[in-house]
């Protein structure tokens, strides 16, 4: 599959860094095809920081506001212009009625009729990651008009990766060495949420998995993704 002004690419993640993380330089890339690419988070990053009784506080609407605006700043830098906020709780999809989720995708589905779809992977210690992953599994059931024909899980560094046990194993790759310095621009602008190496979401971090990923496909640097179901 390669990327060209008849692709449609819809992004169901849980919050606002993941598409850069798991996506930057994919997205990056199939916007320089002709993409046309929407982005939908489900719910916000940053209230697993706050209990719940803070959730009214101006501290909470202060980190909110910034990691918005952080996301704002950068689909800048990737070219996208479709994107839509969500503000389930972080790290506590697992308190929302799970049918309401999935409704949601649905209706996503229905008005942007996407022909990929990337989401998460199961594979995943981050609770919202894994609910979204099944949501889109239920969203997406190829029921008659409503056939999407590919699906994707990306790659998030950290929560991604320090799963014990099963590892995420994928078997999509796309090249990005054009595109691996805008993704660590674009990841520049989430402010707050990058730390120093060998933490994985720090600059190093992300170019020495760009760079693994990479090595196992043959090229300088790669995204993986594992492709769930695709329908030829
Ligand atoms: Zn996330």
């Amino acid at each position: 599959m390669n990327f060209n002004s008849d692709s449609k690419i819809l992004f169901i993640l849980a919050h606002p860094d993941d598409e850069v993380l798991g996506a930057g330089g994919m997205i990056l890339k199939a916007k320089s095809f002709g993409a046309s690419i929407r982005i939908v988070w489900l719910g916000e990053g940053v209230s697993a920081r706050f209990s719940e009784n803070q959730f009214n506080s101006d501290d909470y609407k202060k980190a909110n506001a910034i990691r918005e605006k952080g996301a704002i700043n950068a689909m800048e830098v990737l070219g996208v212009l479709d994107y839509s906020f969500g503000y389930w709780h972080c790290l506590r999809f697992d308190q929302i009625p799970f049918l309401d989720i999935t409704k949601k995708i649905e209706k996503e589905i229905f008005n942007f009729k996407p022909n990929l779809i990337v989401t998460h992977n199961p594979v995943e210690v981050n609770i919202d990651h894994v609910i979204t992953f099944k949501a889109v599994e239920a969203a997406a059931r190829p029921v008659k008009d409503k056939i999407i024909p590919a699906i994707w899980g990306c790659e998030i560094p950290c929560s991604g990766r320090w799963t014990l046990g099963t590892k995420f194993v994928p078997n999509i790759y796309v090249e990005i060495e054009n595109f691996i310095e805008n993704k660590i621009l674009a990841w520049s602008k989430y402010k707050g949420e990058a730390r120093n190496f060998p933490f994985p979401r720090s600059d190093e971090g992300l170019k020495t998995l760009a760079k693994y990923r990479g090595m196992e496909a043959g090229v300088k640097y790669a995204e993986a993704f594992k492709s769930w179901r695709e329908v030829l």
